[in-house]
């Protein structure tokens, strides 16, 4: 199995689980590698109320010490953050990224201006808004993140199709210039399976997506988002399949921000 790169730990505060019982998931699930990337801090603090704070930075370093103690050289274990990119946090994220010797860094778009719109406290939010207007905002919000270079793993392609809003007709208007940003930037992008858990009912990317970013030569890997133990390498099978039928025939391994390939 692929390594599985992008998990969390309960420092985010919607998490459960010790690191010994992901580092077990993860040696019964056969992955490769496991990486850690819980929910980066972001300031001004307190952000929300669903990340780990600056001043917990020093007990999710002692957490994936704990995991590494337990893997003992049977799994290599990753150290990862998934950031938020939001307008205006370049300088932050490039400081969190000082800060420790990363085996890579997730970019993920979970906001909009001010809303987190993949929370599913603000689901009047959608009720209200122009679908359409959201998903241009969206892909545009991506692509700057992508042009960035600040990250290593572009997170959850099309999270804002979480929730099943998605616009009418043929996406590729949307995905186009999104996968033109990606693949000149030379980011990676996962295939998280979490989304076939959500209203959705699909892993992010789309296969759509997916075929389009094979095309342009965007390298992937898989990732489960997990939250719990249970959940680490969850649907790999599944997301290899869809993969595989999108034309890939690698995934990326990762280490102090270098990223290798090997067949999938
Ligand atoms: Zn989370
Ligand atoms: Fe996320
Ligand atoms: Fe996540
Ligand atoms: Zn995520």
């Amino acid at each position: 199995m692929p390594a599985d790169y992008h998990s969390h730990t309960p420092l985010c505060r919607h998490a459960l689980g010790d690191p010994e019982a992901y580092v077990d998931a993860a040696l019964a699930a056969g992955l490769t590698e496991y990486g850690i990337s819980d929910h980066a801090p972001q300031v001004p603090e307190p952000f929300d109320d669903w990340r780990m704070l600056e001043a917990d930075l020093p007990e999710y370093f002692r957490w994936i010490e704990r995991a590494r103690g337990h893997a003992a050289g049977r799994i290599p274990i990753r150290a990862g953050l998934e950031c938020d990119w939001l307008a205006g946090s370049e300088a932050w994220i490039a400081a969190l990224a000082a800060r420790h010797a990363w085996d890579y860094l997730i970019g993920s778009v979970h906001y909009l201006g001010d809303w987190d719109f993949d929370n599913p406290k603000w689901l009047g939010r959608w009720a209200e808004s122009d679908v359409a207007a959201v998903w241009t905002h969206y892909w545009q919000t991506y692509a700057r993140m992508a042009e960035s270079g600040l990250f290593d793993i572009l997170g959850h392609p099309d999270l804002v199709k979480k929730f099943a809003h998605v616009p009418p007709g043929d996406l590729a208007r949307y995905y186009e210039p999104a996968v033109d940003a990606i693949a000149a930037s030379g980011c990676v992008i996962e295939l998280n399976t979490a989304g076939w858990h959500k209203p959705c009912a699909e892993a992010y990317p789309a296969a759509g997506f997916l075929e389009l970013a094979c095309s342009a030569g965007v390298p992937l890997v898989i990732s489960s988002d997990a939250h719990a133990p249970g959940e680490v390498g969850r649907d790999f099978a599944r997301a290899i399949g869809l993969a595989k039928a999108a034309g890939y025939r690698e995934t990326q391994l990762f280490e102090k921000r270098r990223r290798r390939s090997e067949p999938l």
